[in-house]
């Protein structure tokens, strides 16, 4: 797959509670900053009575605009509205989500005075666009191709629906990466895998809301998850709480009052907390101050950094059983682990790196790269190589896919008969023989699923085809050879072929089957785009009214101006003063009008105050 001369191509690590875009440029991955300067961007898109807000903006109002303001979706996309952690997640969110056509979940909102529903994919298209936009502004040209990445532990539904929100913002999606093979790209593993053979390497990843640990294999640039553990409630926001929860017992003891039940108090202190915890990852004390906590109280603690890991420890501890148990799941010797890399923003945490060190017996931790720009940095990179990129450094890397599930077809009338075993590496084929169930049975129905239950039924059914005339004999005699075959692109081949008469029929399953209908995603993207316009149209309106205001407030301060006062007229001045009132009741009594309105009001008034004040200079 080549896109030369189709532009850059990006990288974007869609994440749960933070997303970062990054771009291999000048021979080296440049994480893109944002609009407000931030490396990483929030996932949070937020809905008001006058915008559709992105990013910091949205994150920053949350607190006024609780049900509107929508985050965390990676928890919900390509999973069905009854999947129980779906509702266990649904019980946390101040948003509403309801049930949608086919056991779709449906964020529901009210925008500009409206109720809306959004599914999963459209809500991360709004935050892929907004990676998107950031990287134009960046590199000042238009981006269509993007690597995207997603969890280990994503399946196919959930890999789908992320490539949909990409095609939804507009993006080419080249592939779809897990995030732990990001990282180890990011840190160059294939090469020294190159140098030992077959390197094995566990990422640990821990960020805001979720901490996963995969261990990989990499052989000859073949990365394969041998597996996957995690909790998908631990990360930042627990230690944030454990933290606030000292500071309302320290607050109750000093004041007699608890705030534990003062949703705004506890937020102030919450936001306080997260950064006193980012400052005792370098430092060994700090402070925690809010004005005016509760009540007109002004609030000032002190925190140690051990006080915050005494506070945690439970919690650090559960995430270095989550790496044991990733080790027995793989079945191997924390011994045999080549290399320990580090991912996600909490995973700079001082005491939670000592214990994994510890637990390592002393081992080095990879951790130059920004932890919490590691799977972004990758992305880049792999991005790079997918778009035809050619450069020293990046030559050597050829990163092969492994098949995420397993695939195989109904057999015996229940079972999942896998022909492709999960994590194979991509291209691939693989065959297996079959035969009739009953005398003189002459088709047989293929149903190909992906998945890893037992039955068949209980797997993700991606296609059927039947194998009509085949020779009538007793059951088991005739011979049905099918095959699987996974091409470069991910798009699998299943053929069945009756040995002794060569009938053949077959089926091709693309990477893009039981993906949203072309109808659906165009539909989506009509809808991005007009969301879009519309924002656009409000951001117009905006400038024209604080243009408006400027002038209008900028004229008065003149006016108050004894100096200036006293060179003009009564006269003049009372035709500025009542223009001005004019326009000031005008702009207090309105909603956000047309920004040709506004555009109207400040040329009318330009042309009453500016002769009368030129004259003065005159
Ligand atoms: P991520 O989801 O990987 O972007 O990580 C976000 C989480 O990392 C948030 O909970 C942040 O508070 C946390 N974080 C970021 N920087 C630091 C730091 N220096 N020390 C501790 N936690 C941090």
């Amino acid at each position: 797959m080549s896109n030369q001369g189709e532009g850059p191509a990006i990288g974007i690590d869609l994440g749960t509670t933070y997303s970062c875009v990054a771009v291999w440029q000048h021979e080296r991955v440049e994480i893109i900053v944002n609009d407000q300067g931030n490396r990483t961007t929030p996932s949070y898109v937020a809905f008001t009575p006058m915008e559709r807000l992105v990013g910091d903006a949205a994150k920053n109002q949350v607190a006024r605009n609780p049900t509107n303001s929508v985050f965390d979706v990676k928890r919900l996309i390509g999973r069905r509205f009854s999947d129980p952690l779906v509702q266990e997640d649904i019980k946390l969110w101040p948003f509403n989500v309801i049930c949608g056509i086919d056991d779709k979940p449906m964020i529901v909102v009210n925008y500009k005075g409206e109720e809306k529903h959004f599914s999963a994919e459209e809500i991360s298209s709004v935050v892929l666009r907004m990676m998107r936009e950031t990287a134009e502004a960046y590199l000042g040209t238009t981006v269509k191709n993007a690597v995207v990445t997603v969890p280990a532990y994503f399946n196919n539904s959930q890999r789908k629906a992320t490539k949909d929100a990409g095609g939804i913002a507009g993006l080419n999606v080249l592939r779809i990466i897990n995030e732990p093979t990001a990282v180890a790209i990011a840190y160059g593993l294939d090469k020294i895998a190159d140098n030992i053979g077959k390197s094995n390497v566990l990422i640990f990843d821990l960020g805001g809301g979720t901490a996963d640990v995969s261990l990989l294999t990499i052989e000859k640039g073949v990365f394969e998850v041998k597996a996957v553990a995690g909790d998908t409630h631990l990360g930042g926001e627990d230690f944030d709480n454990r933290m606030v929860e000292h500071f309302v017992e320290i607050f109750k003891r000093l004041h007699k009052v608890d705030i534990s039940g003062n949703s705004r108090a506890l937020r102030r202190l919450r936001t306080a907390c997260e950064k006193a915890k980012r400052i005792l990852s370098s430092a060994i004390d700090t402070t925690i101050e809010v004005h005016s906590l509760y009540n007109g109280i002004d609030f000032f603690s002190t925190i140690t950094r051990a006080k915050f890991a005494e506070l945690n420890m439970d919690l650090f501890r559960k995430c270095i059983a989550i790496v044991d148990k990733c080790l027995t799941d793989a079945n191997m010797d924390k011994s045999c682990v080549h290399v320990v890399v580090l991912s996600g923003g909490s995973s700079r945490i001082p005491k939670v790196l000592q214990l994994l060190q510890d637990f390592f017996d002393g081992k080095e931790l990879c951790k130059s790269i920004n932890p919490d720009e590691a799977v972004a940095y990758g992305a880049a990179v792999q991005a790079a190589i997918l778009s035809g990129m050619r450069n020293d450094k990046l030559q050597n890397i050829v990163l092969l896919d492994v098949t995420p599930l397993s695939l195989g077809i109904k057999a015996n009338r229940t079972e999942m008969s896998i022909v492709i075993p999960r994590n194979t590496a991509t291209p691939t084929e693989k065959e297996r023989l079959y035969t009739t169930a009953a005398d003189n049975q002459t088709s047989l129905l293929f149903s190909v699923y992906e998945g890893e239950r037992a039955r068949a039924c209980d797997n993700n059914l991606l296609g059927k085809f039947r194998l009509s005339d085949i020779p009538p004999a007793p059951r088991g005699v005739a011979r049905i050879k099918v095959c699987f075959n996974i091409d470069t692109n991910g798009i699998l081949n299943v053929s069945a072929k009756e040995i002794t008469t060569g009938v053949m029929k077959n089926i091709t399953i693309t990477n893009d089957e039981s993906r949203l209908p072309t109808e659906e995603i165009d539909r989506m993207v009509q809808d991005a785009e007009t969301y879009k316009a519309e924002d656009d149209e409000h951001r117009k309106k905006v400038k024209a009214k604080d243009a408006l205001e400027n002038y209008t407030y900028n004229m008065r301060n003149t006016l108050n101006d004894e100096k200036i006062s006293a060179k003009l007229s009564r006269k003049g001045k009372k035709k500025i003063k009542d223009a001005i009132q004019q326009v000031i009741e005008w702009l207090d009594g309105l909603q956000l009008v047309d920004s040709e309105e506004y555009a109207d009001k400040l040329e009318t008034l330009e042309s009453i105050c500016n002769p009368i004040i030129e004259r003065i200079y005159r």
